[in-house]
C-alpha cells in the first residue's frame, strides 16, 4: 500500500516528509517541530500582550472621562482617541425593568453602550 504524502507542518518549511514511521508524524525534523512550536507560542503571547495593552488604553480613556464627570460621549470620539472595541472584556448584564442591559467592567469602572443611543458610550457611576 502506498503511503499518503505528508507535508511538514512548519509553514516556513513545508517540505515533503519522505520517511516516517508513524502516521502521526507532522514535521520533517525536530528542528522544524521546535521552530514551529516556538513561533506559535510567540504569536499567542503577542495576542495576549496586544489585548492587555488595548484594554489599558480603553480603561485610561474611560477613566479620564469619568474623572471629568462626562458620563455620556460619542463612541466615535473615543475611537478617535484610540479606544478599541476589540479589546473589551466579556460583557456583563444587568436587569433594568424587563430588559437585560449589557455593560462592561474594567477594574473599578462600569460602562457600556447607551441603551437609548448605541452610538454613545455611557459610564455608570
Ligand atoms: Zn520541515
Amino acid at each position: 500500500m502506498k503511503r499518503p504524502i505528508k507535508i511538514c507542518k512548519n509553514p516556513d518549511c513545508q517540505d515533503e516528509i519522505l520517511e516516517y514511521k508513524s502516521s502521526k508524524r507532522e514535521y520533517c525534523s525536530d528542528s522544524c517541530r521546535n521552530q514551529h512550536g516556538h513561533k506559535r507560542r510567540t504569536e499567542e503571547n503577542a495576542d495576549t500582550i496586544a489585548y492587555s495593552k488595548g484594554q489599558k488604553v480603553n480603561y485610561k480613556l474611560i477613566k479620564f472621562y469619568k474623572d471629568c464627570n462626562i458620563l455620556i460621549e460619542e463612541l466615535s470620539k473615543f475611537e478617535k482617541m484610540g479606544f478599541n472595541t476589540k479589546y473589551l472584556p466579556p460583557p456583563k448584564f444587568y436587569l433594568k425593568g424587563t430588559k437585560n442591559i449589557q455593560y462592561y467592567q474594567i477594574k473599578d469602572i462600569q460602562f457600556g453602550l447607551n441603551p437609548q443611543n448605541t452610538n454613545q458610550i455611557i459610564i455608570y457611576k
